[in-house]
């Protein structure tokens, strides 16, 4: 998925776990930073991208991409809420990236998880940039398409329904002053 989408997607995780209706319903679910959320979202692909373009490794997915990181992981994430809330961010993105190469028919190529004992090179080892030319179009890409579709609706949907509540709060005013 493209670098982007996961923080998108890591804000809209933050948002579910602090809404009202979660809450009420699940009340021990843990609320959990967007901020810390986002590093965790991040992190595989600010680690792995330069080591690929380096040539210290000879794909984009490697260490932050890989399982190996699960024991660290959930260390952090009960020991710390910041640390649980950078380890959902995480386990996000490697979801997500899971899901990208199953929805384009390159199941295989989720074995990047399991590196460094397995190694997959094509197609992740295209380049970030020519690697959006190539993703383009694919069955994921329009999932991904369709995400931001839906954040714009909830942002969108957000401000008319505050806008709304100023209304009301306005014309309130208004009559008040109408009755003086
Ligand atoms: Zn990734």
């Amino acid at each position: 998925m493209l670098f982007p989408t996961h923080l998108l997607v890591a804000v809209g995780v933050g948002r579910l776990a602090g809404h009202q209706r979660v809450r009420r319903r699940l009340p021990s679910t843990p609320t959990l930073s967007a901020w810390w959320l986002v590093v965790g979202a991040a992190l595989p692909d600010v680690v792995d991208k330069p080591l690929g373009t380096l040539g210290v490794v000879d794909t984009y997915h490697s260490v932050g991409h890989s399982l190996l990181l699960v024991p660290l992981a959930v260390a952090l994430a009960v020991r710390y809420r910041r640390g649980l809330a950078v380890t959902v961010g995480w386990g996000s993105h490697l979801a997500l990236d899971a899901f990208h190469v199953v929805a384009n028919g390159r199941a295989s190529d989720a074995l990047f998880l399991a590196w460094p004992a397995l190694t997959r090179s094509d197609p992740l080892a295209i380049p970030p940039g020519e690697f959006a030319r190539f993703y383009a179009g694919s069955p994921s890409f329009y999932v991904e398409l369709g995400l931001w579709l839906a954040a714009v609706v909830v942002v969108l949907r957000s401000q008319s329904a505050a806008d709304r509540r100023d209304g009301k709060k306005g014309g309130r005013r208004d009559g008040r002053e109408g009755d003086r």
